[in-house]
Formats: C-alpha cells, sequence, structure tokens
C-alpha cells in the first residue's frame, strides 16, 4: 500500500507516502486517507464454554477466531454484531443484551494491503448451546471451548490474543 504511486485524480505517478496513513500527490494536490477501519469480535459464551471459530481463509488461515468482522458504513457496531453472527453462524442475538467490554487495535493483512483496524470486544450470553450451529462457507469449523483451555497461541489475531488473555484472568 506505501508504494501507491498513480493518483486516482489526475492518474499522474505523483502519489507519495507521508506518513502512518496519508498519501498525497505532488501533481494535484489530492489527497487519500486509508482511516483506521472498525471491526466487532463477540464472545459467545455459554458458562465457562466460549466459541470460537476456524479460519478457512487468510489471513490467520487454519487459527482460531472470535466471530465477528469488519462494520459497514453507517452501521452501529451492535447491529455488526447482529449482522456478522447471522451471516457466520445464523444465531439471531438481540443487540440490547451485549455487553461493550473494551477495544484493541489490529492490523488485517488482506491481498497484500496491510489494513489497520479497531476491534471492539463484546459479550452475549447464550442460555444454552444452539443444536445446530450453522457454519458459514468462510468458517472450516466452530468450536466451543473452556476457557480455561484456551490456547492463546491457536488465536489468528494479536488484538484477540491480548483481550482474551486479559479476559481469561478476569
Ligand atoms: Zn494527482
Amino acid at each position: 500500500m506505501n508504494e501507491l504511486t498513480y493518483c486516482p485524480q489526475c492518474g499522474k505517478s505523483g502519489l507519495r507516502y507521508e506518513e502512518s496513513k496519508k498519501w498525497s500527490c505532488t501533481a494535484c494536490g489530492f489527497v487519500l486517507y486509508n482511516n483506521c477501519a472498525s471491526a466487532v469480535a463477540v464472545v459467545l459464551q455459554h458458562r465457562k464454554d466460549i466459541l470460537l471459530t476456524r479460519r478457512k481463509n487468510k489471513p490467520g488461515m487454519g487459527l482460531l477466531d472470535l466471530p465477528g468482522g469488519f462494520s459497514d458504513p453507517m452501521e452501529t457496531a451492535e447491529q455488526t454484531c447482529k449482522r456478522e453472527i447471522w451471516e457466520e453462524l445464523q444465531i439471531d442475538l438481540n443487540p440490547d443484551s451485549l455487553c461493550y467490554l473494551g477495544s484493541r487495535p489490529n492490523k488485517y493483512l488482506f491481498k497484500a494491503i496491510e489494513y489497520s483496524t479497531m476491534d471492539l470486544f463484546f459479550r452475549y450470553d447464550l442460555l444454552e448451546k444452539p443444536k445446530f450451529l450453522m457454519c458459514s462457507e468462510e468458517l472450516s469449523e466452530v468450536v466451543w471451548v473452556p476457557l480455561k483451555e484456551l490456547d492463546l497461541n491457536e488465536l489468528a489475531f494479536e488484538s484477540q490474543r491480548n483481550f482474551l488473555k486479559q479476559y481469561t484472568l478476569a
């Protein structure tokens, strides 16, 4: 991403990377920001077990992940949780019962572009484990893991490792 050179406005190779998230064009003055994207991660919990998914695709292929994903424009974080949990698992959660727990920054490398994200963590308690869990095509499996047995090294993302390390100690 830092190597972008052609300006999307004037087409000349005047684009220069300035700092952290900003590019500007020396030819026409165009400015491009690659701002931090917001994303959610939901700790679906039943007693002392949490639900994790196994990633089928890069980044983090084969590693564990909390269900969630990127926010769409003009969505609330709670709406993102509801939409993503439905898309991934077909669990229809009540957004009013989500409990916000905190945030962690993350890096998400997708097809040679590194995106900066702000991951927002929520907890959602399930009174019972769903009998059938639909697993979307983006996932290879869905697993229930006792919090005590969670191996942080199996997680795909640094933000989740940091967050769950603290969460499992609480
Ligand atoms: Zn330009």
